[in-house]
């Protein structure tokens, strides 16, 4: 029997939530929270709102996450935001590549692994978001879109740092859709990515979390954190309610896989 890793849920609020309903948000979460010693739970704000998050979570258990960074620690990169200040904002956990930035931004692989990089840099634990969209699931692609960005996501990064990296599994046609993977799905797909992690880390990629991503919410939980190999959830849509998030976060423990 080996010890399940620490599972950490993720709430990515995306581009919503402005700093004082932000506030609002945190005031009702951390009560319903508690102090849970079992699980780590972390909450990515849009920028603007991290410093009021931040104020409210000092002291808790609660970690602060930012959606993104840019890949240099400073210089004239006009509406970026560096590394280097979400450290000093008190971020721990950014997400480097989400799928809705490499639709709408057309953020590369290469991109994320700039990002990944430069999050390690400033001593920030990334959470490389990888899946496939609908048409690479249909046409049998799936594995190897994946694998390839787990590579190229994670290239450069010396073994000796993989403690500190995330995966997030978020298959494209899961997010927002209201159309979650299947637990059988998601173990099979954790399952190719640690072998890439292996493959690349050798023993120090067992230190790695995986997580599922893709319509997430309270009813489908139980069954997706349950699913081997998952590790943790990162959940949008569904963490814009402090009840929902909340009600999420409390899955039964689980400390053996
Ligand atoms: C996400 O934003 O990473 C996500 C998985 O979104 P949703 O839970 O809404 O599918």
């Amino acid at each position: 029997m080996t010890q399940r890793i620490r599972p950490l849920v993720i709430g990515n609020w995306k581009m919503h939530l402005t700093a004082s309903e932000a506030a609002a948000y945190v005031r009702s979460l951390l009560p319903r929270l508690g102090s849970p010693i079992d699980r780590e739970v972390a909450l990515a704000p849009p920028f603007t709102a991290l410093a009021a998050v931040a104020a409210l979570l000092k002291g808790s258990d609660i970690q602060l996450a930012a959606q993104d960074l840019f890949w240099e620690d400073e210089g004239p990169y006009t509406g970026e935001i560096s590394g280097v200040m979400l450290q000093d904002a008190g971020v721990t956990y950014v997400l480097v590549g989400h799928s809705e930035r490499r639709w709408h931004m057309e953020e590369t692989d290469r991109v994320a692994g700039l990002k990944t990089r430069a999050a390690l840099r400033s001593g920030l634990k990334p959470v490389l978001c990888v899946g496939e969209d609908e048409a690479e699931r249909a046409s049998g692609r799936a594995e190897k879109v994946v694998r390839a960005q787990v590579a190229l996501g994670l290239q450069g990064t010396p073994p000796g740092e993989a403690s500190r990296l995330q995966i997030a599994y978020e298959p494209v046609w899961a997010v927002g859709t209201g159309k979650a993977a299947g637990a059988a799905q998601a173990a099979e797909m954790h399952a190719v990515i640690r072998r890439e992690l292996h493959a690349m880390f050798k023993n120090a990629a067992t230190g790695v979390r995986i997580l599922y991503g893709g319509s997430v919410t309270s009813h489908n939980i139980d069954e997706l954190i349950g699913a081997p190999g998952v590790d943790g959830v990162l959940v949008g849509g569904a963490s814009l309610k402090a009840e929902e998030f909340a009600r999420i976060a409390a899955f039964p423990p689980r400390l053996e896989r």
